[in-house]
């Protein structure tokens, strides 16, 4: 909070970015927190707050220019990433790079380069922009088929295309569940994969460094649950190393990336890639020394990451809530935590509307099994109270 200080801006400021803000602000940083809506997860532990669309360009670029950030670090995809890219331009250091924020906002940008560019195997995939162009890019792909708006995430608008009936409710969906209100679709072949994975793969100034890999479950999209190690045959993990390398070396910068493959057999397919701390590696929080939300840091710090310290097995579950309310209560903490090797974390979200991620469940044990067991045990003890 001196001239002499470092500072970062967030842009995004949920469970991600308020590990993001603690772990800075362990290195002395000045953070400043903004979302679009007041009292965010990073809000609360931020030095300061601007509450604003991170879509509105224009109030973006005021509150760049009156902050004047050493760093920039986008913790959501829905960002004006033109802007950003000539904030960097204009010498603002956007983390990894503005351009990797701008290509992986947007489905399209990222499978174009990683299939077309890098020739990384990725499922067969089109795009479509009509109903006409939907329906030629499903008999092209085949059924089954997942259609996702080209901009989303957590499995917003995204469903499966299993017989023709389904085609009218997978259109509906995608043009209802877009971030960016009705558009533009992705049509990928369904890939009946044997698991999938989270590649954590920081580019630091020592290098390139991959944490152990992490599997998860989805449901429609959104991961409930994740553990690391996911067991691999040297041949997959070396594939996935290698895809991940390629892949983040080709967005540049330095920081943390979640790259998410799908594994088959020995085969492993590109599915998409995060570059910044991924929500099924909240797992890392009990897993390593430094988290991922720490290798962030330091990464985008300049620091070095000479290396990363594995604790051993160890599982995530997210507390999902639904309801329509500004009122949430956890009890029965005591039952929940009563177990050794059992931590969690609140996230202080204000309100849930529909349903939302509120906290998380972490455990560790002897094995990957035991873990998740002993964090689905800890979950089932948990009550939460919607009014
Ligand atoms: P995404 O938002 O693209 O990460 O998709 C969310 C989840 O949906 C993935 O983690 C997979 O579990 C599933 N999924 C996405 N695309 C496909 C696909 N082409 N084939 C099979 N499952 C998929």
């Amino acid at each position: 909070m001196t001239p002499a200080g470092r500072k970062a801006v967030l842009l995004g400021s949920g469970e991600l970015g308020k590990e993001v803000a603690i772990e800075l602000q362990r290195m002395g940083v000045e953070v400043v927190a903004c979302d679009k809506y007041a009292n965010a997860p990073a809000m609360q532990v931020a030095h300061r707050n601007h509450v604003f669309s991170m879509l509105d360009a224009q109030r973006l670029r005021e509150v760049i220019e009156e902050e004047r950030p050493d760093h920039i670090i986008p913790e959501i995809e829905a960002i004006a990433t033109p802007e950003l890219v000539e904030l960097e331009k204009e010498g603002f250091n956007v983390t990894p790079t503005a351009r990797a924020a701008r290509l992986t906002m947007n489905r399209e940008g990222i499978r174009r380069l990683a299939a077309e560019e890098l020739g990384v195997p990725t499922s067969p995939y089109r795009f479509a922009s009509t109903r006409e162009e939907f329906e030629d890019a499903i008999k092209e792909i085949g059924l089954p088929c997942v259609v996702k708006p080209v901009m989303s995430s957590s499995g917003h608008g995204q469903s499966t295309v299993k017989t023709p009936a389904d085609i009218d409710a997978a259109w509906r969906e995608a043009q209802e569940g877009g971030r960016a209100g009705a558009g533009r679709v992705i049509v990928e072949g369904f890939v009946d994969f044997d698991y999938e994975i989270t590649l954590l793969t920081v580019r630091s100034c020592s290098g390139t460094t991959f944490c152990e890999p992490i599997g998860h479950h989805q449901v429609n999209g959104d991961y409930r649950e994740s553990w690391q190690p996911q067991p691999m045959s040297a041949t997959a993990i070396g594939q996935a190393r290698e895809i991940a390398r390629k892949v983040t070396d080709a967005l540049g910068g330095y920081g943390i990336f979640g790259v998410e493959l799908f594994i088959k057999g020995d085969n492993v397919i590109f599915s998409e890639v995060s570059p910044r701390p991924h929500d099924t590696g909240m797992v890392t929080m009990i897993s390593q020394d430094l988290s991922e939300f720490g290798l962030h840091a330091r990464a985008l710090l300049g620091l070095p990451v000479p290396s990363i310290r594995f604790y051993g097995p160890s599982a995530s579950k997210a507390i999902v809530v639904e309801g329509n309310t500004d009122t949430v209560e956890f009890e029965n903490l005591e039952e929940v935590l009563a177990e050794e090797g059992v931590q969690m974390r609140i996230f202080g979200k204000p309100e849930i509307r529909g349903h939302r991620r509120m906290g998380v469940i972490l455990a560790t044990d002897d094995t990957v099994e035991k873990a998740l067991a002993k964090a689905e045990r800890a979950y089932s003890k948990l009550r939460v109270k919607v009014k």
